[in-house]
Formats: structure tokens, sequence, C-alpha cells
């Protein structure tokens, strides 16, 4: 699969590239709107566009892009840029991602929009280095009473949905991953959040804590003090793994 990443900033755009690669994308960096509008002609499989470009609006990239084309677009937005993702959706951009994000959030984002789109689905059956990643077709993995499905981003604890926001979601998704394994707060940063995120994590502690109140007993999340966190089934509760 062939992405268009439309992004002046270099700082986003490497990182980004560079963790696509991993999952097996193939990546067409520009740094300006003409140059996307230019590159577009060769029919990318989906465009990722900055909105906060340095000769164009953004807004103005979108709406050239889907008068000539259905090509599925996603909008890369600042925090503070609310109103322009509305004007954005308006103009037919499929989706948007807020700075900072995570690749795997970024690949969660690309797949709903090409399933809708009705674009031959990204396959990591194939030439992918990409071992973390579930195939699409999986769907829920439960342990004991927790029942998460990625497809569908569900969760469930003892049958009953479980509101997550989008960040939660993918916090509880990755420590599901090995359930058991201690993921480090760096690599959570790494996946969840930003590729390359620097600064404080206070926010992983923030999004610790709402997961541990909305499972509704700390016991599911583990610290490992001084590393990280993993998950674990509190209690006594027997753990299993089910594809389904
Ligand atoms: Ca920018």
């Amino acid at each position: 699969m062939r992405l268009l990443l439309i992004e002046d900033d270099d700082r986003i755009a490497g990182p980004l590239t560079e963790g696509l690669g991993r999952y097996g994308f193939t990546v067409d960096h520009v740094r300006t709107g003409a140059a996307g509008l230019a590159d577009a002609e060769a029919a990318p499989d989906l465009v990722l566009l900055d909105l906060g470009l340095p000769d164009m609006d953004g807004l103005d990239v979108c709406r050239s892009l889907r008068a000539r084309s259905a090509v599925p677009i996603i909008m890369i937005t600042a925090r503070g840029e609310e109103a322009d993702r509305v004007v954005g959706l308006e103009l037919g951009a499929d989706d948007y991602l807020a700075k900072p994000f995570g690749v795997r959030e970024l690949i969660a984002r690309i797949r709903a929009v090409t399933r809708r789109a009705g674009a031959p689905a990204y396959d990591p059956t194939g030439p992918v280095e990409a071992p973390e990643m579930p195939p699409p077709t999986s769907g829920a993995q439960t342990w004991g009473p927790l029942t998460v499905n990625r497809r569908t981003r569900e969760v469930h604890l003892d049958g009953r949905p479980v509101a997550l926001t989008p960040r939660e979601f993918d916090l509880l998704a990755h420590l599901a991953e090995d359930p058991g394994t201690v993921c480090s707060r760096q690599q959570i940063m790494d996946t969840v959040w930003d590729p390359h995120f620097f600064g404080p994590t206070k926010t992983l502690d923030a999004h610790i804590a709402a997961l541990r109140r909305k499972l509704g007993d700390p016991g599911w999340i583990t610290t490992a003090r001084g590393v990280g966190f993993r998950l674990t089934v509190p209690g006594d509760r027997t753990a299993s793994e089910a594809a389904g």
C-alpha cells in the first residue's frame, strides 16, 4: 500500500515514514501542498495530509485532492485546529488524527478508512515485517472477564461495554498484546503516543489511572516500578486467550 505523506515537519514525517515502513507501507513524503498535489497524480492509495503547510492551506489541498479523486484522506492536525477538522471533513477528508499520535493509532485509522472506502485491504500477511501487529481478521482477545476487540475497538468487562477514549483503548490494546509482560514506559510512549516522544510522560500515568478506574480494579494493570506496566488478571480469575 502506497501512502502520500504531505507534512513539512521532518520531526513528524521522519519517524512516521520509518514506523509505517516497518509495517510494510511505502511512503512518499513531500513537504509542501504543491508537491503533494503534483505527487497525487501518481494515484496513491491514501493521503496523509498535514493541515499546517508552508505554501498552501492544507484545507485547500484537501479540496483540490477531493475534486480530482476519491483517494482516502486522513488529516494530521495540531491542537487548536478543531474548526479546521470540521471543515476538512466537510471538504471530503475521511478522518483526522491530532498530534501527537502513535504509528499504531494511525494504522488503525488507515485500516478503518480504507475499509470504508472499499480499497483493497492492507494485508499484513504479505511481505511485511510486523510480528507485533495482529491480522485484521483476528477478533476479540479475552483475558478472564476482559475482552479487547481491536477490529471494532471495543472493550467488554463481564460482558458489559467499557467506554474508553481512543488513547485509553490504544494503551490497553498495547498492554494486552502480550499480557503479563512488562511494557516499558518509553515503549508505550513510542507506540501509543508518538514515536520519539520527548518530554514528561505524566500523561501516561494519568491514562493508566483512568484505565484502572474504568476497569474497576487497579489490579488489572501492575506497575513495574521504575520500568513500566503490565496487564494482569486480578485475583484468581483464570486468563484465557481466544480468537474469533
Ligand atoms: Ca506543519
